[in-house]
């Protein structure tokens, strides 16, 4: 997250203590490497809503949430742990299986965290780009383990990581935001974020679900899932559904890359 100073003094979503807050990153800043407009170095964010106009941001989606001392002691390293896996190839080289890649000599602890602090953030996060995302009852949960430093076990709160082999430079160019849907009963969030889908199960127990073991385990394996040919046209119907919208919006003419839903 961002390590910027500020004036701002307010409530740390995390500590709790009022403080000086700084200006974080929602999504990570190194998750924005693909996605600033190369000519404009401005990251492009549009919506399927035609009424918003086209936002240009100059360094991300960020928001006053929390103090400089929560920021770099529970976020940033998990942020920056994650920015090394995803792009700078630390650990392995996935193994390439039937239904998927799999990953190995992650560290369970830091991947964890990562993946529930995202999670968190977008909870908290007031922006309307995150309108969509309540926690609920599970909130206050997923703030004791990142404060505590629990990762939790590997079925609680799992997150899934899914590549569309056919759509990765695509879907690498952008971000879509998160939604919520309903799977068996249970909440899921998911969004498209470095080229992957991120979804996680909102459940503290989801050893029954039929993905989960696929989220990374204790001894650091992760299978990255890989999508077929339903879920490729899934992802191509949002895309058109998204560059339709986009033609719709003010500085239409401007636009390089694709956003927020
Ligand atoms: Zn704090």
């Amino acid at each position: 997250m961002m390590t910027a100073t500020s004036d701002q003094t307010g409530l740390c979503a995390l500590c709790g203590h009022t403080k000086p807050l700084i200006k974080s990153h929602i999504f990570p800043e190194s998750m924005y490497r693909s996605v600033y407009s190369p000519e404009m170095h401005k990251f492009i964010v549009i919506s399927t809503n035609t009424s918003r106009s086209i936002d240009l941001k100059q360094k991300g989606i960020r928001e006053y949430l929390l103090c400089y001392d929560c920021d770099s002691t529970h976020i940033g390293k998990y942020d920056n742990y994650a920015a090394q896996w995803l792009y700078q190839n630390i650990g392995c080289t996935p193994e390439r299986r039937p239904m998927s890649l799999q990953c190995t000599a992650l560290n369970y602890k830091m991947f964890r965290f990562f993946q529930l602090s995202l999670l968190w953030r977008f909870h908290i996060a007031r922006g309307h780009h995150f309108k969509n995302v309540d926690l609920g009852e599970h909130a206050a949960r997923i703030k004791q383990m990142i404060l505590d430093e629990d990762p939790g076990q590997q079925y609680e709160y799992p997150c899934i990581l899914v590549l569309q082999p056919d759509l990765f430079e695509d879907l690498s160019g952008g971000f879509i935001c998160p939604y919520g849907f309903s799977h068996k009963g249970v909440p899921h969030y998911r969004v498209i974020a470095a080229g992957l889908l991120w979804i996680w199960v909102l459940s503290p127990d989801a050893s029954g679900h039929d993905l989960a073991s696929a989220s990374v385990s204790p001894d650091g394996v992760m299978h990255i899932l890989l999508g077929n040919q339903t879920s490729s046209n899934m992802f191509k119907k949002e895309l058109i559904e998204l560059e339709n919208a986009s033609k719709l919006q003010r500085n239409a003419d401007k636009l390089g890359k694709w956003g927020f839903s």
